[in-house]
């Protein structure tokens, strides 16, 4: 193997706080995926991934349940699944589905965003998305397709929605006649947050896309749960967009010890990042709202009279510690597996001394 020179000159990270996706599988995932039995999926024979999402229906309290390859995969999948051409998605401008995912119900389902403005606590307003769900004769309009909410909310820095608001939502979405899908990307980290279990978010709306490749550890994989029917057409729309995999178990039996072992952890999580948001708060250059310091992501500002984001994240890798932009000068770091308590102290060092100059 060759080690590119630039590699070998740079401090290793010693601390990946860029995502939660950087996980490395724990120890008892690789066994499991070494024990996997397998078949093909597409024909419905593997044996693993039907465990997988009969687990997953089980925990959301929904019918049924299909794993897809990503996160992504899962919106687009549920939202084509939803939505007709030509109709409307209500959501957030600051959700993921709008920002991340390439446009991907538009391109690929023809269907229209309908953003509505974001609150910093990853909520809609009600009377927005009342307005924009009403059913209207007006001949000019696209009509309303469906509705989504995000929880927890990544751009916003990992706040909870409470389940009182969803289920307003839902109640307007019901009004409305139009179906209710959850990104739920890390809705776990909600649930551990809560203190509920997921079912008790999942119940407020139809569908929901939670990832098992972020908090939960795993390397690869979504799940996609709602009624039968739905699921069904998400089927359908998975092997379209080429997402029907075959002994795809391998990925499968890393999900089940995700769910079933990786949850209530997500907890050493949430309270790594509230150490990391209390000392940050003790920085007076830098600008956070410790309250909003949820589950798992911690976002905070840079002086506007010091480095920008991309500066700034650039020094602090020369002291072993990586995070991410999520603006000029908005920074997110977002602690995860494989993060220890003890580290917390290191990253905090590192920012005083990258803000020292
Ligand atoms: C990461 C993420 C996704 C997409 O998941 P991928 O597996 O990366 O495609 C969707 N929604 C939210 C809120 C996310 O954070």
């Amino acid at each position: 193997m060759y080690e590119k020179r630039s590699d070998r000159l740079r401090p290793a990270v010693v601390v990946d706080l860029r995502s939660d996706t950087v996980t490395q599988p724990s120890p008892a995932m690789r066994e499991a995926i070494n024990r996997a039995e397998l078949g093909d999926d597409v024909y419905g024979e593997d044996p693993t991934i039907n465990r997988l999402e009969a687990l997953a229906a089980e925990l959301t309290g929904k019918e049924a349940a299909v794993l897809v390859v990503s996160g992504t995969m899962g919106n687009l999948t549920a939202l084509l699944a939803h939505g007709q051409r030509g109709q409307r998605v209500i959501l957030g401008d600051e959700s993921h589905i709008f920002r991340y995912e390439g446009g991907g119900a538009s391109a690929l389902g023809g269907l229209v965003y309908h953003t509505l403005p974001t609150a910093a606590d990853g909520s809609l307003p009600l009377d927005s998305i009342q307005q924009a769900a009403a059913p209207s004769s007006d001949t000019h309009w696209a009509p309303p397709g469906l509705i989504c909410l995000e929880n927890t909310h990544n751009r916003c820095g990992g706040t909870v929605l409470s389940p009182a608001y969803m289920a307003d939502v839902h109640a307007i979405a019901r009004d409305a006649g139009l179906p209710l899908h959850l990104d739920g990307a890390r809705v776990f980290n909600a649930a551990v947050a809560l203190d509920v279990p997921v079912s008790a978010i999942a119940t407020h709306v139809d569908s929901l896309q939670f990832c098992l490749s972020k908090g939960l550890a795993a390397p690869v994989g979504s799940i996609v749960a709602g009624s039968q029917p739905f699921i069904e057409r998400v089927r359908r729309v998975r092997k379209m967009v080429g997402g029907g995999m075959r002994q795809a178990g391998i990925i499968a039996a890393a999900g089940i010890v995700a769910l079933t072992e990786m949850v209530e952890r997500l907890s050493d999580d949430h309270a790594n990042a509230r150490a990391l948001a209390g000392g940050l708060a003790a920085i007076p250059a830098i600008g956070i709202d410790p309250s909003r310091v949820q589950t798992d992501i911690v976002r905070f500002d840079l002086p506007a009279d010091g480095p920008d984001a991309a500066t700034f994240l650039a020094a602090l890798r020369e002291h072993g510690v990586a995070m991410s932009s999520l603006g000029p000068r908005t920074v997110r770091a977002v602690t995860h597996y494989g993060v220890e308590a003890g580290q917390i102290d290191q990253v905090l060092s590192a920012v005083r001394a990258v803000l020292a100059g």
